[in-house]
């Protein structure tokens, strides 16, 4: 329910798990198991469903529960809850792979010459790759869009 959610929190830095990904590799119900996560590994839980922030607060996991609303209001709802100030969140070192939740890091254009796409190699020098899945980044159109974004999310306080 909450996978745009998920993709947002990992551009803006935050070490996110998402309940979706979990469920599609696990035929078995995965609340119990999201919840020994989130205590083991001192996380947020995010959720809509109020069975599971009952759960969870009974557990002593912290949970934000998410109402019904746009992709802003909810990015901000967690912001405020954790205490984290949007304007200090504006560089890539800071950013999370979208699609796994790994590090990025700064890569040597030499070094992954083959895996950018031939128009992106002509027109840019800095690139990152994800630790994990190594996915490639770099500030292309998608990034101007994020950027964007987050001009919107830090003048609607
Ligand atoms: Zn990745």
């Amino acid at each position: 329910m909450l996978g745009k959610l998920t993709r947002w929190l990992r551009i803006l830095g935050f070490n996110t798990i998402w309940a979706g990904e979990l469920r599609k590799s696990s035929s078995e119900d995965v609340d119990n198991k999201i919840l020994i996560m989130a205590l083991k590994d001192d996380l947020v839980l995010i959720t809509r469903d109020r069975d599971l922030a009952k759960k969870a607060k009974k557990y002593g996991v912290p949970v934000i529960l998410i109402k019904d609303g746009d992709l802003v209001s909810r990015i901000k709802a967690v912001l405020s809850e954790v205490g984290i100030d949007i304007e200090k969140i504006d560089r890539m070192d800071q950013v999370r792979c979208p699609a796994c939740n790994g590090m990025l890091v700064k890569a040597d254009k030499r070094d992954i010459y083959d895996k950018i796409p031939p128009k992106s190699r002509e027109i840019y020098d800095e690139f990152w790759m994800c630790e994990n899945c190594g996915k490639i980044y770099w500030k292309g159109s998608h990034w101007r869009n994020i950027e964007k974004f987050i001009k919107l999310l830090k003048s609607c306080k």
